[in-house]
């Protein structure tokens, strides 16, 4: 029999320079839920749990368990040595059971549970360097939907919450892993060879310097990006917010949504900034 999920320790303060609480950010979910459950749902799910709020540490988990609740689903998946019980959820009491056991960020796979080798979509995460401006970044963002226009694919804008902003490709089940990992990787190769001076597409960290990090490994099996309008468990209660191309012009940074602002957005919002994703069907080009 399914119960409604409850709320243990509401009171508890969760951020606290925001002064928001554990039953703050269950009624955050809750408002967002319409926006924020058509990206999330299905999708293999890894969460950023943090049980005694910012005050304490928080932990990175992509494993299912039990205790996270009844309307938390499980599915084993292969992993590079055996299979793991992953975790994914079908509807807000599943948010709001993983809330109650103090998730704050919920991150995404590439792919649904339906067909879980078939990535769904591509994420191409930019990660500026200290000192890069938000100008630049913004323009990087651009330059990479112009590209990719080339090619024949849509493709949509969000702020992290964090530093960076993430430009979001749906695609067409067919293609595995692999070769959409080999796609992405000479996507990124492509925008280096041509601005060697503002981007960089290798992980390491030394030869950032300066530059612009189109990270195309969220695309690997397995490696996830934060969903939208997820929290994040960061001073101020920043929010990952997707926006429409234009609305990305009159944003100042990466952090620009709270979660009071977040919460106004979702209130006054007609309709989804990415509604036409959900729909989009676009086949993985041959080549870049
Ligand atoms: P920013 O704009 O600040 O870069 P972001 O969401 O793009 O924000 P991070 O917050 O640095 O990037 O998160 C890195 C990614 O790696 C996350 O999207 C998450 O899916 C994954 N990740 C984070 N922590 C762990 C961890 N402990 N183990 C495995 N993967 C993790
Ligand atoms: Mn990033």
């Amino acid at each position: 029999m399914s119960t409604t999920p409850r709320l243990t320790s509401p009171d508890r303060v969760v951020y606290p320079d925001a002064a928001i609480t554990k039953a703050d950010v269950a009624d955050y979910y809750r408002a967002v839920s319409r926006w924020m459950l058509p990206e999330l749902v299905r999708r293999p799910l890894s969460l950023v749990r943090c049980p005694d709020g910012l005050a304490g540490s928080c932990f990175f988990q992509k494993h299912h368990a039990d205790s996270l609740g009844e309307h938390v689903g499980s599915i084993t998946l292969r992993e590079v040595e055996g299979r793991g019980e992953y975790l994914y959820v079908e509807d807000l009491d599943g948010v709001l059971e993983l809330v109650q056991m103090n998730s704050l960020e919920f991150h995404v796979w590439g792919s649904h549970i339906d067909h879980v080798e078939k990535p769904d979509r591509v994420v191409f995460d930019l990660d500026p360097d200290e000192g890069i401006e938000w100008n630049a970044l913004k323009a990087a963002a651009r330059e990479i939907r112009d590209r990719l226009a080339e090619l024949r694919l849509r493709s949509w804008v969000r702020l992290s919450g964090g530093k960076g902003v993430h430009v979001v490709v749906p695609i067409r089940p067919g293609p595995d892993w692999s070769q959409v990992k080999a796609f992405c990787e000479a996507f990124a190769d492509s925008m280096v060879a041509k601005a060697p001076e503002r981007y960089i597409a290798t992980a390491s960290k030394a030869k950032r310097e300066g530059l612009i990090f189109i990270d195309w490994l969220r695309n690997s099996r397995g490696a996830t990006s934060v969903a939208s309008w997820s929290l994040r468990a960061k001073p101020g209660a920043t929010v990952a917010m997707p926006l429409t191309w234009e609305e990305l012009g009159r944003v100042r940074q990466a952090g620009a949504f709270d979660l009071p602002r977040a919460l106004r957005r979702s209130r006054n919002l007609k309709r989804d900034p990415w509604h036409a994703m959900h729909r989009a069907r676009q086949g993985l080009p041959d080549r870049v």
